[in-house]
């Protein structure tokens, strides 16, 4: 019987990712009754994945997960590996000599396409690209968005649209003292846009946004929400969606959609216009992007199954900038499974599975594991569940040898990859705060890596 999981032979864990996913499992891991060490990969040299990069900068609340990650992180049995890219600094074959499972939690790092000619048009965009940007992402830092034209388009109807809609509605004397990023801030307080076009494919009964979210582009100081009545009409199926209680946070936008529509005509610098049953079928333009064809839909299906389809009557509409955000999807890594047509690690409810087969030792929770649905906080349980089996497991785990981020330390230092420690980390996130206090902001992100590496060099 193995003695895996005990003081003399510790189960040796590696997280792949550290956004709440990771975090989520390396709670889960710890607080486990077997004697279980967490080493953290990280990409990039600063943690947090999505509550740092993903959360709107004007919503800070959303950002306090970070205290609880924050916690996590100072237990001494968990280290973090940051600056480390698994797949490319270290193969998933070398991790499973270092260790006995592998958690990947790595996320969902790109967009889904809409495959429809013109989409890489100059001035088309993804939301994660925008997102990224002005949360100080390194990947995105030298993007350039050009907000010089009048009208903007927005595809989708989630929470990311109407992050990037309020993002491009507000005044910077409304972002200024966030922590968005200060060259983002510096081309947002250029902006020219006065309208903003958030379309949906379906109608205002399946929007994906929440209440609370579209609520706050009613409370805006320089731009009025412009939804149109006639819009607002539900067709039989809609209304029977509505009757279900199931459907009660689709009710509650609705009913603020309803506010919007009986407002006075609009009288602010900018609009955020909602607009529904439509579905963009083709970007034109000649240099760059200048206007969206768009298919008027209708519904069709039952109730809660209801789809857009094509009525064949096109319009189009003159834009100069548009942001594709219809969603995300995850990225594959050399050496473990990919589901292609989902964007997901395929698994078993969070064992990683090659065609039928269980992975032995691999494991997957969060959105690379379900794809990218959820609140923060819903990739607790997911995490824990993912535990859960990796725990049931632990009898059948190959239990060697392993010896965790010590030898893993001296790999990548002959690679001549610098690692950054959670310790390391704390001096950046330290550094970005004093950055920040200048500006009245909570923090000034470092937005290119090798300004983080230089920062920790220059500090000892
Ligand atoms: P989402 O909620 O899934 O919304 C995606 C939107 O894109 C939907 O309106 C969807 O319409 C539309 N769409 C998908 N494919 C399309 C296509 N081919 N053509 C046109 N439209 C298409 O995704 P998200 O906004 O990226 O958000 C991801 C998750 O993060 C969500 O769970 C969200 O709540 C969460 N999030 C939360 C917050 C917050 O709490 N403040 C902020 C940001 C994100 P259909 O409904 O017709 O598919």
């Amino acid at each position: 019987m193995s003695d895996l999981g005990t003081e003399q032979s510790p189960l040796r864990a590696a997280i792949v990712g550290s956004g709440p996913s990771g975090f989520y499992a390396a709670e889960a891991l710890l607080k486990s009754k077997p004697v279980v060490l967490v080493d953290m990969f990280e990409r990039l040299p600063s943690p947090f994945g999505l509550v740092r990069s993903g959360v709107a900068p004007d919503h800070p609340k959303l950002k306090e997960p970070i205290l609880v990650y924050q916690r996590i992180a100072e237990s001494p049995q968990f280290q973090l590996l940051g600056n480390v890219m698994v797949g490319h600094d270290i193969s998933v074959e070398e991790l499973k000599n270092f260790y006995h499972a592998v958690v990947f939690t790595c996320g969902a790092e790109t967009d889904r396409s809409l495959a429809i000619p013109g989409e890489n048009l100059l001035g088309s965009h993804t939301a994660t690209e925008f997102v990224g940007w002005y949360n100080g992402h390194p990947d995105y830092r030298d993007q350039v968005f050009d907000l010089s034209h009048d009208t903007a388009v927005i595809i989708g109807q989630g929470n990311v649209a109407v992050d990037v809609c309020r993002i491009l509605a507000k005044t910077v004397d409304e972002l200024k003292h966030t922590d968005i990023a200060k060259h983002a801030l510096e081309v947002l307080a250029q902006s020219k846009i006065r309208d903003i076009h958030m379309i949906g494919r379906r109608g205002p009964a399946q929007a994906k946004f929440t209440h609370s979210e579209l609520r706050e582009l009613g409370e805006l100081a320089d731009c009025d929400p412009v939804v149109d009545p006639n819009d607002l009409e539900l067709g039989s199926a809609s209304r029977e969606e509505f009757a279900d209680r199931r459907n009660r946070a689709n009710m509650k936008s609705y009913e603020v959609m309803q506010g919007f529509a009986s407002r006075p005509s609009p009288t602010r610098h900018r609009r955020c216009h909602l607009r529904f049953l439509r579905s963009p079928v083709e970007l034109k333009g000649e240099e760059r992007l200048e206007r969206v064809v768009l298919m008027k839909n209708r519904l069709e299906g039952e109730p809660s199954q209801q789809v857009a389809r094509a009525t064949g009557e096109l319009e189009e509409l003159a834009c100069g900038v548009l942001f594709r955000s219809i969603g995300y999807r995850g990225v594959a890594i050399a050496g473990v499974p990919f589901d292609e047509r989902g964007g997901v690690f395929p698994n078993q409810e969070g064992r990683i599975i090659d065609g039928e087969n269980v992975v032995p030792g691999l494991y997957v929770a969060g959105w690379i594991k379900r794809g990218p649905t959820g609140i923060i906080g819903t990739n607790r349980a997911d995490s824990v569940a993912t535990v859960k089996l990796l725990l049931e497991d632990l009898p059948n785990l190959d239990a060697g040898s392993k010896p965790g981020a010590d030898e893993v330390r001296k790999l990548l230092k002959d690679r001549d990859i610098r690692v950054v420690s959670y310790a390391d980390w704390q001096r950046i996130d330290a550094a970005e705060m004093q950055r920040g206090e200048t500006a009245g902001k909570p923090r000034e992100k470092f937005a290119r890596v090798e300004e983080m590496l230089a920062m920790l060099d220059a500090s000892g």
